[in-house]
């Protein structure tokens, strides 16, 4: 994209609504921008981060057989009825009535939903396992929206439903999500640490909260920092085998993780000192195992191999595609503005020209430009380079190709790791070899 004709609004000052630092550069740099409170429109740059972040959470859930749905924001209100969570779920549910008198809702999740879909098609044990998930927006009616896209009222979800016909099969289902999470958090490059979470009344262990480590979280966290050194992708895990995938999960949980909520004193001494870590995190996503409920309550079932009716065992599985946006800058950042891991930056580089009226530099530019125009920014304003600079620290690509007058009549340009600060010079075609 050529930045002299591409839609990047960037803000000079800092605005005054934000109070944390991922709201403020995120409005800063032209990502999102208010349109009512907690509802945001995602401009170009931080539709590219959104987008980035929803391919990974795609890949990873096909690589365990998950098949995606996109089922509709607006739901009936009988469906809610029939599983009594109607009247539960309280005023985060924003309830809409159409011309016919017919009460709808801007779904706030999609148990309810799911469930029924499933019931309508599926009859028979030997069609289970099943497992769905969509990516799409969702309605809270939060008391008191805040800290930008992280509690929003609207906010994009990706929202994942099994069924399996016991408990021992659910069990195997909860694994595989688990290996598909940390991997899924690894190649987007932010570490979301697991931690036990509160299962309510359904009671058991089967629910992780996944959180990032970052001062403005909400919950205090303890944990051993030796989880974050796990390399998940290259651990050999067969997800079709279950005791394979229960060996994984055992060296999972043997790491001390756990919310405030959930915290043991007498469990967290047993973890060496030098490896204990505490203090605040977000949360980014949540796994949940929860049985029966809805398949009962909403008279669910599928023939076993008895011929008896049997309720399929149920659980859900979300990840904040939208909160996890605010939540990485607010783990990845410094005085400059953002860092973006390369997984999900908005672009791979940005092109900085530092001579304008030089032929031979905009020639070079050029060519780069053309090697991947849809990943590199090219930055060909006319503008002095301290302001072509700071915008490129700001907005935080991973890299920055510097190409001015001097280095090119020798055929070297400039490239700079935003992370560390880092440069090098290099030839004009090891460039792409470098950012890519
Ligand atoms: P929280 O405790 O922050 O209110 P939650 O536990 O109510 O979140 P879940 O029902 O577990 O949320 O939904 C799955 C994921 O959706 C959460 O882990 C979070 O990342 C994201 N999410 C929930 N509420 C919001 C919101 N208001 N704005 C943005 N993302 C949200
Ligand atoms: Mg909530
Ligand atoms: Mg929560
Ligand atoms: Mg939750």
């Amino acid at each position: 994209m050529r930045l002299s004709s591409s839609f990047l609004p960037t803000l000079k000052e800092d605005p005054a609504e934000a109070q944390i630092i991922s709201h403020r550069l995120m409005l800063r740099t032209g990502m999102v921008r208010q349109m009512s409170s907690g509802i945001y429109a995602w401009l170009p740059l931080g539709l590219r981060v959104l987008d980035n972040i929803s391919r990974i959470v795609r890949e990873e859930q096909n690589a365990i057989n998950a098949q995606e749905v996109l089922m509709p924001t607006l739901q009936s209100a009988d469906l809610w009825k029939r599983s009594g969570r109607y009247d539960a779920y309280g005023p985060e549910m924003l309830r809409i009535v159409d011309r016919h008198k017919r009460d709808l809702l801007y779904g706030p999740t999609n148990e309810e939903m799911i469930t029924d879909i499933f019931g309508q098609f599926i009859k028979s044990y030997k069609e289970l396992p099943q497992l769905l998930y969509q990516i799409q927006w969702k309605f809270r009616d939060e008391i008191r929206p805040r800290f930008g896209v992280m509690r929003g009222r609207e906010f994009y979800m990706k929202d994942g439903y099994s069924f399996d016909l016991n408990y021992e099969d659910a069990v195997v289902t909860y694994h595989k999500m688990m290996l598909s999470y940390l991997r899924t958090f690894q190649r987007i490059g932010v570490k979301a640490i697991p931690m036990l979470a509160d299962t309510g009344p359904i009671g058991g262990d089967l629910s992780h909260e996944f959180i990032i480590l970052a001062p403005t979280g909400e919950s205090g966290i303890y944990f051993d920092s030796d989880f974050t050194e796990q390399n998940w992708l290259e651990m050999p895990v067969d997800i079709n085998d279950k005791e394979s995938l229960a060996a994984f999960f055992q060296r999972m949980t043997r790491f001390y993780a756990a919310t405030d909520e959930k915290h043991d004193q007498n469990e967290w001494q047993k973890v060496p000192e030098s490896r204990r870590c505490e203090g605040r995190g977000i949360e980014v996503g949540q796994i949940f195992y929860f049985g029966t409920k809805y398949t009962e309550a909403m008279n669910v079932s599928v023939i076993g191999p008895d011929s008896d009716k049997i309720n399929p065992h149920m659980g859900s599985y979300g990840i904040g595609v939208s909160r996890l946006v605010g939540a990485i800058i607010e783990s990845s950042h410094d005085d400059q503005g953002i860092i973006w891991p390369d997984a999900i930056a908005p672009f791979k580089a940005v092109i900085i020209n530092l001579g304008l009226k030089n032929q031979a530099c905009k020639d070079a530019c050029e060519a780069l430009y053309k090697m991947d125009q849809e990943q590199l920014l090219y930055d060909d304003r006319d503008e002095r380079a301290g302001v072509k600079f700071a915008d490129a620290d700001l907005i935080g690509h991973p890299w920055q190709i510097i190409i001015g007058p001097r280095g090119i009549g020798n055929n070297v340009v400039e490239i700079k790791r935003r992370e560390t600060g880092e440069r090098m010079e290099v030839s004009i075609e090891q460039v792409m070899h470098y950012i890519s």
